[in-house]
C-alpha cells in the first residue's frame, strides 16, 4: 500500500534527481495511487501553475481521473475565466465554493477566518461529496517557508491520504514541464505573478520565496490558507 512505503528524504531528492527523473517519479506515484484508489483518487486543482502540471500528469496516467476546484468570490477575473475554460475542456473537474455571507473585508481583519469559510470548508465539502480517499496536490517543498516539511505521501486525516507528487520539483522545472507539453496556464502569470490566490491577498513579489506575495501585510504573510494544515474530514466546525 502507498502509505506504507518509506518516503525518502525529500530535500535530498530535490538536488539529486534531474528533471526527467522527477517526471518519472511523479507519474509513478500517481499511477500507484490510481491502482490503489481508482475513482477515489482526485486532483485538487487551484488553477495555478503547479496544479496545471499535476493535472496534466494525472491525465497522462488516466483521462478518467477526476478533479475539484475550490473557488471564492474574491478570485481575480482572469482566474474565473480560466476556470470556466478548464471546466469546459475537462468536465470531470467539479467546482466548489461557499457563498455564505461574511463580514465586509473579513480578509483584512481576520484572513484566517476568511480562508476557513471560503476555502477550507468547500474543500471539506469536495472530499465528502466526491467520496475522495486520496487527494493529489501541487505542493512543492521549495515554494516557501511553510512548505519545507511535507512528505510525498501523508495521512493528516485518518482515512484520507494526500499525495504530493511534485513535492521535489523546482519552480523552473514546473515551467519546463508546462512549456514542453504546451500546457495552457492561467494568464495572470503573464503579468508577473508567481503564486496565485484571491485578489485582495495576492501581490506580485520578487525574491527566493515564491509565496511572498500572499497575504502581504497580515500575520499570514507568505503563509497557508489552511487546506494543508486544518482537519478536512472531522466534525470540526468553523
Ligand atoms: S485568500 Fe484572502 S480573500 Fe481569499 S479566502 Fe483567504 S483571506 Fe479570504
Amino acid at each position: 500500500m502507498l502509505i506504507e512505503e518509506v518516503t525518502e528524504n525529500v530535500s535530498e531528492l530535490v538536488e539529486k534527481l534531474h528533471f526527467a527523473e522527477k517526471v518519472e517519479r511523479s507519474l509513478s506515484l500517481i499511477e500507484r495511487a490510481y491502482k490503489e484508489f481508482g475513482d477515489g483518487l482526485v486532483v485538487a486543482n487551484s488553477l495555478g501553475k503547479d496544479s496545471s502540471a499535476v493535472w496534466h500528469l494525472a491525465k497522462r496516467v488516466s483521462p478518467k481521473i477526476r478533479g475539484f476546484i475550490v473557488t471564492t468570490r474574491f478570485k481575480p477575473p482572469e482566474t474565473k475565466k480560466f476556470m470556466a475554460e478548464e471546466v469546459s475542456r475537462y468536465p470531470e473537474l467539479k467546482v466548489f465554493s461557499n457563498e455564505q455571507e461574511i463580514p465586509d473585508k473579513l480578509y483584512e481583519v481576520d484572513p484566517d477566518k476568511c480562508c476557513d469559510i471560503l476555502k477550507v470548508q468547500p474543500t471539506r465539502d469536495a472530499i465528502k461529496d466526491m467520496d475522495i480517499k486520496c487527494w493529489i496536490t501541487g505542493l512543492r517543498c521549495t515554494e516557501g517557508r511553510t512548505r519545507t516539511d511535507y512528505k510525498e505521501i501523508e495521512e493528516r486525516d485518518v482515512g484520507l491520504l494526500k499525495l504530493n507528487p511534485i513535492l521535489i520539483w523546482y519552480e523552473r522545472e514546473i515551467w519546463q514541464y508546462l512549456a514542453l507539453h504546451q500546457v495552457i496556464v492561467n494568464p495572470l502569470y503573464l503579468k508577473g505573478y508567481r503564486s496565485l490566490g484571491c485578489w485582495p491577498c495576492t501581490k506580485i513579489a520578487q525574491g527566493k520565496d515564491e509565496r511572498a506575495g500572499r497575504w502581504i501585510g497580515t500575520s499570514k504573510c507568505g503563509g497557508e490558507c489552511g487546506i494543508h494544515t486544518k482537519p478536512l474530514i472531522s466534525d470540526y466546525q468553523i
